[in-house]
């Protein structure tokens, strides 16, 4: 660069506006950061979150009680009893305990399942902090929890 050429630059602010070309891009361009934890973005589809059990169209838990998830579960995470429903004469579950600090994510558990849809299934939720090691123990009305009154049982909060 010659000498005529250098000063003509340094004369018009070339390097500052170029640099201010690209702030302003990104101030007026689409916004990329995103204000956690009040958004989260969404999980990739084979995403493995915490495991939860589910409910049908209807709100009636798919579970059967079988305890083919406990079978198939090589650390030994579950702890399941069930009863017939006297007016239906399925199997319901009236003690599914599940350890989150024993599970390997592995899904061993939900392929076992036989329910259409699965009964249990890995979830969205990544968000799993907590101080207090017995919120890692889950009771058969904590497998149903998502959302804010997750987050609220794995901070200490009552449950709903
Ligand atoms: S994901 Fe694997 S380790 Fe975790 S509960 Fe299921 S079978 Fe057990
Ligand atoms: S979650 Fe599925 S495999 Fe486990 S007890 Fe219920 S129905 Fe059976």
């Amino acid at each position: 660069m010659n000498k005529v050429s250098r000063f003509l630059k340094t004369f018009f602010l070339v390097d500052i506006l170029r640099g201010l070309a690209v702030t302003m891009r990104f101030y007026f361009g689409r916004k990329i950061t995103i204000q956690y934890p009040e958004e989260v973005q969404p999980s990739p589809e084979r995403f493995k979150g915490i495991l939860r059990l589910y409910k049908d169209e209807n709100g009636k838990p798919l579970c059967i009680a079988c305890k083919a998830c406990r079978r198939a579960c090589g650390t030994n995470c579950f702890d399941i009893e069930g009863v017939r429903d006297p007016g239906t004469r399925t199997m319901r579950p009236v003690k599914y305990d599940w350890k989150l600090d024993r599970c390997t994510f592995c899904g061993l558990c939900v392929e076992a399942c036989p329910t259409t849809p699965k009964s249990i299934r890995f979830s969205e939720e990544f968000r799993m902090a907590t101080a207090d090691k017995s919120r890692l123990h889950f009771h058969l009305e904590d497998m149903y929890l998502k959302g804010k009154d997750l987050q609220k049982f794995f901070q200490g909060g009552s449950k709903t």
